[in-house]
């Protein structure tokens, strides 16, 4: 599965990327406000891509354009990803062994410990054992403190697949 996003959900696609879902977000492209529209259609045309909007009229305009386009209602990420998982038919799961780094879409790869030693904070270097390193941008990622707030919000996610009234 594979998706273009447009500029207002810049959220939901680091999280897409963390969860492995091949993104490419508007803002990432270089394009004026004018032809954003027709620069996502386009993109989502040629590389088979699901529009993601928060844009009615953008939404509307890609459907009679025959593109697969999901409008996302919500403001809340976890039930925006609910919203996507049960168009898609697909659970989200967010899981380093396979994600896309939330940056640059580039895949993430698992690195030795040692390899990261000179690139990290000494204090992180010490305290984690698992380390990630993008294919295309080289950063590094590791089940920091932001992994907490991950972790709730998949957890609220789960809940919402389970029970939408939530
Ligand atoms: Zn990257």
């Amino acid at each position: 599965m594979k998706f273009v996003v447009d500029g207002m959900l810049g959220k939901l696609t680091r999280w897409l990327r963390l969860a492995g879902q091949n993104v490419v977000y508007l803002g990432d492209l270089e394009v004026s406000t004018e032809t954003e529209d027709k620069a996502l259609i386009r993109l989502a045309e040629k590389e088979d891509r699901i529009l993601l909007t928060r844009d009615l009229e953008l939404h509307r305009k890609a459907i009679r354009c025959r593109i697969k386009s999901i409008y996302v209602e919500n403001e809340d990420i976890a039930k925006q990803l609910a919203e996507i998982s049960k168009q898609i038919d697909e659970t989200i799961h967010i899981d380093l062994w396979n994600s896309r780094c939330p940056l640059c879409n580039g895949r993430l790869d698992s690195v030795g410990k040692l390899a990261v030693k000179n690139e990290v904070p000494q204090k992180t270097f010490k305290k984690h054992e698992r380390f990630w390193k993008c294919t295309k941008c080289n950063k590094i990622y590791w089940a920091g403190s932001h992994w907490e707030n991950i972790a709730k919000t998949s957890e609220r996610y789960e809940r919402l697949m389970e029970d939408p009234s939530c």
